[in-house]
């Protein structure tokens, strides 16, 4: 947000903090440190913090496990057979879903097969993908071997939307028009909702509606956009998605991912999947019969029994999302950022020497920001990385920040403008 009052002193900034509702959040986490100094940690965008509650969530149900053992998948508050299920009304929320819409489960790249299974479903002239240019590698990987799966050559059947010339991010306008340039030859639309390189938030809604015009399904990798942007899904009538739990879901390295299917293919049990037992209909589950028969919504698409332990994780994050309140988390995000984008701006002044790439509307960015760095940015982050400032870089000249603002602060923000100072002299 451009707001007009932002100012370059530590006052400004602690006022910020002191005003700010969602203060008292930054203690439920634990910060890393650097050389025995609390770190600037503005990488949530890779791997989200540790909530300091997370031992408790876990240490219940191995307690459970080292006291009764197998029965605790049918004993207890949570039987490990329902362990997924307090989740659903959380992610839902998150998602702008409905709770029967999603379901964790797996990890993303697996999901993101398994939904291209269901819903890439080539028929006749109608058998392309489109996709962002410069996409995440895995989902790159999974579109080009699903096509040549399917009997295609990628560089025929994957098409991708680029930046003009001397841009860095996708205009909406250049997406709507291609998808309806090829309607004709489109299985598919699958692309993310905030680019994980550029920050950039895509507009889902706007892309979701073009492509249901012309009978092209639409997925969406929400790994960046999960607990960093508001999203709604069922309205957009998106047809599927599936994120991550470990980026700003704050639920650990590796963990439990998900995917949402919309309520209009949830309830088809024609529609063909990869199935596995923990997708059956869970009355008669255990009566182990022959012939598939799937759970009603998005929990027709699972396939093992539930990770418990790692679903402890995610709810110790998930029930820190909900006491916050989404709407002052979108609200402080959008806030934290724009100060980070001024305190940046003012700090380098008239100097050419780093660039941001992302978008600099709010709607069109959650709390990443994209740095490039033309020349010796490597070296330049390398000093920030002394002065205890925790980003990525990715190759070959960019730099990621994210404040995340369920624990990064104004103040940190602030500290940043003086070690970005003193790497440019
Ligand atoms: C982080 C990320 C992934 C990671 O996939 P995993 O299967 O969890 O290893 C995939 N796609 C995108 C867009 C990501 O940002």
């Amino acid at each position: 947000m451009r707001h007009p009052n932002f100012e370059l002193t530590l006052e400004f900034a602690r006022e910020m903090d002191e005003k700010d509702p969602l203060k008292g959040f930054r203690n439920q986490f634990f910060l890393p440190k650097k050389k025995g100094k609390e770190a600037l940690y503005f990488c949530g965008n890779s791997l989200g913090l540790q909530p300091r509650t997370v031992t408790t969530y876990i240490n219940k149900d191995l307690k459970k496990w080292a006291n009764q053992g197998v029965e605790g998948h049918f004993e207890g508050e949570v039987p490990w057979v329902d362990a997924r299920k307090p989740s659903k009304s959380h992610l839902a929320a998150l998602l702008g879903a409905k709770t029967e819409e999603v379901v964790a489960m797996n990890s993303l790249t697996v999901n993101l097969h398994l939904l291209l299974v269901s819903f890439y479903r080539p028929n006749g002239k109608k058998y392309k993908i489109l996709t962002e240019s410069g996409a995440f590698p895995s989902d790159q990987y999974v579109l080009e071997s699903q096509l040549k799966y399917h009997g295609y050559d990628p560089e025929e059947a994957l098409l991708e939307v680029s930046p003009r010339p001397g841009e860095h991010i996708l205009r909406t306008e250049d997406i709507l028009q291609k998808i309806c340039h090829y309607k004709d030859d489109l299985a598919l639309v699958m692309m993310s909702g905030v680019q994980y390189y550029t920050g950039q938030c895509f507009d889902m809604k706007a892309i979701s509606r073009e492509a249901g015009l012309h009978g092209i399904k639409v997925g969406l990798d929400l790994a960046h956009a999960i607990g960093n942007v508001p999203l709604s899904l069922h309205d957009w009538g998106v047809d599927f998605a599936t994120w991550c739990s470990y980026k700003y879901l704050n639920a650990g390295p590796g963990n439990v991912s998900g995917v949402f299917v919309h309520q209009k293919h949830g309830n088809d049990p024609e529609i063909p999947r990869f199935a596995g037992w923990w997708g059956y209909l869970e009355e008669s589950r255990f009566e182990m019969k022959k012939g598939f028969l799937p759970m009603q919504g998005a929990d027709g698409w699972l396939l093992s029994n539930d990770p418990v332990l790692g679903l402890g994780a995610l709810q110790a994050s998930l029930d820190i999302f909900s006491a916050a309140g989404l709407e002052n988390i979108w609200t402080k995000s959008e806030l934290l950022t724009g100060y980070l984008e001024f305190v940046i701006r003012e700090t380098i002044g008239s100097r050419d020497v780093l660039q941001i790439i992302t978008p600099s509307k709010p709607k069109d960015r959650g709390c990443q920001l994209s740095v490039l760095i033309p020349e010796g940015g490597k070296e330049i982050v390398e000093k920030w990385t002394e002065n205890g400032v925790v980003v990525d870089w990715r190759k070959p000249n960019v730099v990621r920040l994210a404040p995340v603002p369920l624990y990064n602060t104004f103040q940190e923000v602030f500290a940043f403008s003086k070690i970005l100072q003193a790497s440019l002299t």
